[in-house]
C-alpha cells in the first residue's frame, strides 16, 4: 500500500465530534471526562519528549474509562463519528507517541489500574492496563516473584505494550514482549478480542499478542494484559566499573557479551552522566565521573554472583578498566540503579532546566557498539551541545540525552539524524526500545524499506480503515500530513 496510492483522512466534522462527546459524557457521566486545559495539555505532550505538540495538537476531550465494556463503547462511538483516538498511560514515552495531532478523544487508562490475580503456581499475573511496572513489583516480592520490564518510572503497562518497551533488565531477561503471554484488546470499530488463552507457548495462528505489541496504539487499545513472572533475583549486587575511554567500556561489553556470562544488567554512563548523577544527589555515594559500566549481579548465594563479578572484572580490566567499586547494601543497589532510571531528568536538570532535551536511542549488533559508542560520542562533542551517552548497552542498545536551547532544535536534530544513519549503517535499528511515534518515522523507509512499510499500511488499514486510532504514529497513512514538518 504506498502511501502515493492514499487518500487523504477525513474525520468526522465539528457536528460529527460534538455528537460523538455528548455521547460519550452520557455513558461515562461528567466526572469521567474532562476539557479542563491544563488536563488536556497534559494528555498533548510532556518536557521530555522530542516532538513538542503545536497549539492545535490537544485532544478535545479527555476519557477515563473503567471497563473493558466502556472502552469498546467509546470506540463504537467514535467509529461511528469518526473522531480520533489517542491512548494515554503513564505519559512516559519519548517521541511524541500520544500527541493527539488530530485532536479528538484521549483515552486514559487511570481508572483500570486493578492487579486482577497473580496466579503464582502458573508463574503469571492478570493486570489492567495501568498497572505500572514498579506497583506490579512491590505487590509481587510479597509473593517472591518478579517482572523484569523497566523502562521509565512511571510508566503504565498498557503503555509498556504500545512501545514494546525494555529497560536495564533486557540482557538477561529479555523485552517486554518476551513478558507477555496474552492480550484483551478494543479494536477501532469496538470488537473485543483476546489474542489467545494463557498457556506458556502456542501455535495457534498468527500471532496477534506479537502484533500489538510496539503497536503504539494504532491498531488497538489493550485493556487487560497476561504478562509472564519468574522468581525474584536474589544477592543482587553493583559492580561500578571505571574506563579512560568510552570506546574501552564498549569494547568490555562486546567481550563480556561474546563471553556468554550473563549478569542480570549491563548499562554504560559516560563521564558526563556520572556527573549529573552526582549532581543529583540521588545516590548517597559519589561514584567516580568517569567512563562507567554498571553490572547488576544475582545468583542463589552470594558466592554465585561474586563469581561473576570476578569474570566481568578479568575481562574488563584487560580491555582497560581502571577500577571497580561495588555496591552490596540493598540501599546502595537500589539507590544507584534508581539514579540510572532518572539519569535523562539529572541531565535534563544539569543542563539547564530552561533548556529542552532530547533523548533519543539506537540499537546495532553487539561487535558495532564500540564504533557506534566511539563515534557519536565525537559527533556529539563536535556539535558543542551538552550531552551524555548512555544505554542497556549488553543488548547494544545506545542513548544520547542532548539538552540545547530551543534556537539550536536543528544542530541537535541533525546529530540525531548521523546517530541514526549510523546505526543502520552498522546493521542496527532506529529505536531499540523507545519506539517509533513521530520521532522516528521518517526513518523506517530507509530501515526496512519501502515494502515492508507498505506491508505494515496494509495491516493498520485492515485493523482500522477510518485510520482513528493515533493518526501519523509509526507509519505515515496520509499522503498530505505536515503533522511533522509543523512539529517544535
Ligand atoms: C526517565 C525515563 C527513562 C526511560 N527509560 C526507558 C527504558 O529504559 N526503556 C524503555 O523502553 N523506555 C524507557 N523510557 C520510555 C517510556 O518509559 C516507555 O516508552 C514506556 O513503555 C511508556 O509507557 P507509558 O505508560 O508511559 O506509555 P504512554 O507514554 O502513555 O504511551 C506510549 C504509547 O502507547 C500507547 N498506549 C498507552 N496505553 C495504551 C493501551 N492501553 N493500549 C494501546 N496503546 C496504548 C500510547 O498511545 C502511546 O502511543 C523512559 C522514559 C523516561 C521518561
Amino acid at each position: 500500500m504506498p502511501l502515493k496510492d492514499l487518500k487523504t483522512i477525513e474525520f468526522g466534522n465539528e457536528a460529527d465530534f460534538k455528537k460523538a462527546f455528548g455521547e460519550i459524557t452520557k455513558l461515562l457521566g461528567k466526572d469521567r471526562v474532562s476539557t479542563d486545559k491544563d488536563i488536556l495539555e497534559i494528555h498533548s505532550t510532556s518536557s521530555f519528549s522530542t516532538h513538542q505538540a503545536t497549539p492545535d495538537q490537544r485532544p478535545q476531550l479527555v476519557v477515563y474509562p473503567s471497563t473493558t465494556e466502556e472502552v469498546s463503547k467509546i470506540m463504537s462511538i467514535c467509529y461511528k463519528h469518526s473522531v480520533p483516538v489517542v491512548a494515554f498511560g503513564g505519559g512516559t514515552s519519548l517521541e511524541g507517541h500520544f500527541t493527539p495531532t488530530r485532536g479528538g478523544v484521549s483515552i486514559d487508562f487511570y481508572n483500570m489500574g486493578e492487579i486482577i490475580s497473580i496466579l503464582d503456581d502458573d508463574l503469571q499475573a492478570v493486570v489492567q492496563p495501568n498497572v505500572g511496572w514498579e506497583e506490579l513489583n512491590e505487590e509481587l516480592a510479597n509473593h517472591n516473584l518478579f517482572f523484569p520490564p523497566d523502562p521509565g518510572p512511571g510508566a503504565k503497562i498498557g503503555g509498556m505494550v504500545g512501545t514494546s518497551c525494555s529497560g536495564t533488565n533486557a540482557f538477561r531477561f529479555g523485552t517486554v514482549k518476551d513478558w507477555i503471554i496474552s492480550l484483551k484488546v478494543v479494536l477501532a470499530d469496538g470488537t473485543v478480542i483476546k489474542t489467545r488463552q494463557r498457556p506458556m507457548k502456542s501455535s495457534a495462528g498468527y500471532n496477534l499478542t506479537g502484533l500489538f505489541i510496539g503497536a503504539e496504539g494504532t491498531l488497538g487499545l489493550v485493556t487487560e494484559i497476561t504478562v509472564k513472572l519468574t522468581p525474584k533475583p536474589d544477592n543482587v549486587s553493583v559492580g561500578v566499573f571505571s574506563f579512560k575511554t568510552i570506546e574501552d567500556s564498549a569494547k568490555a561489553v562486546a567481550k563480556v557479551v561474546q563471553s556468554g556470562i550473563k549478569p542480570n544488567a549491563m548499562e554504560l554512563m559516560d563521564d558526563v552522566a556520572m556527573k549529573c548523577v552526582n549532581h543529583s544527589g540521588e545516590t548517597s555515594r559519589i561514584w567516580p565521573e568517569e567512563q562507567t559500566l554498571l553490572f547488576k549481579f544475582s545468583g542463589f548465594t552470594p558466592r554465585d554472583a561474586s563469581e561473576q563479578l570476578k569474570a566481568v572484572e578479568r575481562i574488563a580490566r584487560a580491555e582497560g578498566c581502571t577500577s571497580v567499586q561495588l555496591a552490596v547494601t540493598p540501599e546502595d543497589v537500589d539507590d544507584l540503579w534508581a539514579a540510572r532510571k532518572h539519569a535523562l531528568w539529572a541531565v535534563q536538570a544539569f543542563g539547564g532546566m530552561n533548556k529542552r532535551v532530547w533523548t533519543t536511542d539506537v540499537a546495532v549488533p553487539i561487535s558495532k557498539l564500540p564504533d557506534l559508542v566511539k563515534d557519536t560520542r565525537k559527533d556529539l562533542d563536535d556539535t558543542g551541545l551538552f550531552s551524555a551517552v548512555l544505554g542497556h548497552v549488553g543488548d547494544g542498545n545506545f542513548h544520547a540525552i542532548i539538552v540545547y536551547e530551543p534556537e539550536k532544535i536543528a544542530i541537535a536534530t541533525a546529530a540525531v539524524e548521523r546517530m541514526v544513519d549510523r546505526a543502520i549503517a552498522l546493521g542496527g535499528t532506529c529505536t531499540g526500545e523507545h519506539g517509533v511515534g513521530l520521532g522516528k518515522r521518517h526513518h523506517l523507509d530507509h530501515e526496512l524499506g519501502p515494502e515492508a512499510v507498505n506491508t505494515m499500511r496494509k495491516i493498520k488499514l485492515a485493523l482500522d480503515p477510518k485510520c482513528l486510532l493515533n493518526t501519523d504514529k509509526v507509519i505515515q497513512v496520509d499522503p498530505n500530513d505536515k503533522t511533522i514538518l509543523e512539529a517544535n
